[in-house]
């Protein structure tokens, strides 16, 4: 049904904008938040006039939050949305939302092996290892980024933090999509959370964004048959850090990725990394205006 035209285009955007503003302003735990999305819902199907608009405001920010063996079921449903094809026509998805989504979260979870007497494998971390493996997240990671539109935020989370997932142990194929992604000019915010270890220190280089956050990542090698010394991570000019976990940057005032640092915020900070720390916040004295330091323990 045609909206009556007293209201010129323009206006019903403001109006459906609102709600969107609105839905990001609450957390997602709220009846708030609740409510605005089944506004906007019932907004995407009301109206053509309020479709385009409305799926914008519902899809910009998408959290994916799911026990680890679920992943693969929620990726599907989401790659079919993300890009105009037959199965968009179906439900109800006109246009595809790959180009709506901004804010990408990932979070994974699963039952902690910890406490469960002996084990030789951790299935919340095989879980988590085999839907990271998934090809549909591949593909969903490169339909997030093209040369027109790209997510700007990226934010992936192994939530159960049991035991650590190595990096080497996730596919060619993934590791190849999380370094495009990063790649892409639009990415300006990445978070890496949880117990990642084995990650190259070069997993970050070339990237453009201008805001990081990675805790308890072990970026360095658990391989004992390797050299000792370990080249530093090589991280892009950076504007905001945020870390828990001590590992070697390149700290010369001259060169060092950290020296325009305007927000650092240090977590659980132990004796190895307290003096790296304090190294970061005398590089960036002149850029910074915002740090926190949060020390391990009582
Ligand atoms: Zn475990």
């Amino acid at each position: 049904m045609p909206f009556p035209a007293a209201f010129p285009q323009e206006l019903l955007d403001r109006f459906v904008d609102c709600l969107s503003v609105e839905l990001r302003r609450f957390k997602r735990t709220n009846t708030a938040h609740e409510v605005n999305k089944r506004a906007l819902l019932n907004c995407s199907q009301a109206s053509s006039a309020l479709y385009y608009r409305a799926t914008r405001g519902l899809f910009s920010r998408l959290f994916i939050k799911t026990p680890s063996q679920e992943a693969p079921r929620r990726f599907s449903a989401l790659v079919k949305i993300l890009t105009p094809s037959l199965a968009t026509s179906y439900t109800g998805v006109r246009l595809g939302v790959a180009h709506h989504i901004v804010e990408f979260y990932i979070l994974l979870y699963g039952r902690s092996c910890l406490g469960a007497g002996v084990h030789d494998t951790c299935l919340a971390k095989e879980d988590a290892v085999k839907a990271l493996n998934y090809d549909t997240l591949v593909s969903i990671l490169s339909k997030l980024h093209t040369a027109e539109y790209g997510i700007t935020k990226f934010s992936l989370t192994w939530g159960t933090p049991c035991c650590q997932i190595s990096w080497a142990n996730l596919s060619p194929q993934f590791q190849q999509s999380f370094r495009d992604l990063i790649l892409s000019p639009y990415i300006n915010y990445l978070e890496l959370l949880g117990e990642f270890s084995n990650i190259p220190g070069s997993t970050f280089s070339g990237s453009k964004m201008r805001h990081l956050q990675i805790n308890s990542l072990n970026l360095e090698s658990d391989n004992q048959a390797e050299p000792a010394v370990i080249p530093p991570v090589e991280l892009p000019n950076l504007e905001s850090f945020c870390t828990n976990y001590s590992f070697d940057i390149d700290l010369s005032p001259t060169t060092s990725p950290l020296t325009e640092l305007k927000k650092m915020k240090a977590i659980n900070i132990a004796p190895d990394h307290l003096s790296r720390t304090e190294r970061i916040l005398r590089l960036a004295t002149n850029s910074l205006q915002d740090v926190t330091v949060q020390f391990h323990g009582k």
